[in-house]
């Protein structure tokens, strides 16, 4: 990353370029424990591979990480059984929004990619096949590669679980396709659990070191992902990670990334930093609006882009 100052200046020039921006969305209401969180908060972290580590804001407040989750989900269930994956999911951007029913009905019932509801409801029935709450894997995951103890919040993953009447149909009509082989009430279950996970920035900027690092975790000590794997994962967040948005994020932003409900954005930078900023109101693609602005000044300050 160039810019002749350093990440703290960085930070500090991104929080007062993006004030403007609070008031512009709102926060996710569809679940309703999260309509409840204080809109106007902001927080920002950068790990680089060098052990750097900087951040501002409301950095070390817990939110929720909602479907930043299923990039980490992915990542076990491509550890476990590989390619094979890639027979229960696909690899393509959807241009739909996240939870959109039709388009799985059309491609009997084989989700788009891996970040969409569908998607992630094929990866949470992969690791059932070999774990009774992944869930608890996911934060547990989590939790070693930020060196932290994770919880998943339970008020968050009942108001889920009680909402989640999109979700169940997607996990209903993938289970009549047979492309879910667990129950659709035990997948959906674990998967709310799994989005009610709480993570800062702080924490989460450390645990996606190793996107960053080739698959290596400076924090957990060990090699995480295959280096092959770790690049791969880094075009799925690229092509992937922001829904229907994903171009126009990428076309400002620039970097492999993964949005969440909760308002948190992962970013990546290959071969130099991480980067998680969250802010919990929303544009109509479930992208934090402060967060993704965030994103772009830093971007064009650091000139990081990898495009
Ligand atoms: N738990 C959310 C849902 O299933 C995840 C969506 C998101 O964070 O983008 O609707």
């Amino acid at each position: 990353m160039k810019s002749g100052i350093s990440i703290d200046e960085v930070l500090a020039e991104v929080v007062a370029m993006v004030r403007p921006h609070f008031g512009k969305g709102r926060p996710a209401d569809y679940i309703p424990q999260l309509a409840g969180v204080d809109p106007r908060q902001f927080g920002m972290a950068v790990c680089t591979v060098k052990g750097e580590e900087a951040y501002v804001g409301d950095a070390d407040v817990p939110f929720s990480a909602q479907s930043i989750t299923k990039l980490f989900a992915l990542g076990l269930a491509l550890n476990q059984i590989g390619d094979e994956v890639w027979t229960r999911v696909g690899k393509e951007p959807s241009g739909t929004p996240f939870n959109f029913l039709s388009q799985l009905e059309h491609e009997q019932g084989v989700p788009r990619n891996p970040f969409i509801n569908a998607g992630a409801l094929a990866i949470t029935d992969i690791l059932l096949d070999t774990v009774p709450s992944p869930d608890a894997l996911v934060r547990d995951f989590l939790g070693m590669l930020s060196d932290s103890r994770l919880e998943i919040d339970e008020a968050v993953a009942r108001s889920e679980v009680e909402t989640a009447h999109k979700n169940r149909a997607i996990a209903n009509l993938m289970r009549g396709f047979g492309t879910l082989t667990h129950d659709a009430e035990a997948v959906i279950l674990a998967y709310c659990r799994q989005c009610a996970i709480t993570i800062s920035c702080r924490q989460l900027a450390r645990a996606a070191l190793p996107l960053a690092a080739d698959g290596f975790s400076p924090i957990a000590e060990e090699t995480i992902f295959p280096s092959r794997l770790t690049r791969r994962l880094n075009a799925l967040l690229l092509t992937c990670g922001t829904y229907d948005s994903v171009g126009s994020f990428a076309y400002r932003v620039g970097l492999p990334a993964k949005s969440g409900v909760g308002g948190g954005i992962l970013a990546v930078v290959p071969g130099q930093a991480t980067i998680a900023v969250w802010s919990p109101e929303l544009d109509r693609f479930g992208t934090s609006v402060v967060g993704a602005a965030a994103l772009e000044h830093f971007s064009q300050l650091t000139n990081c882009s990898v495009l």
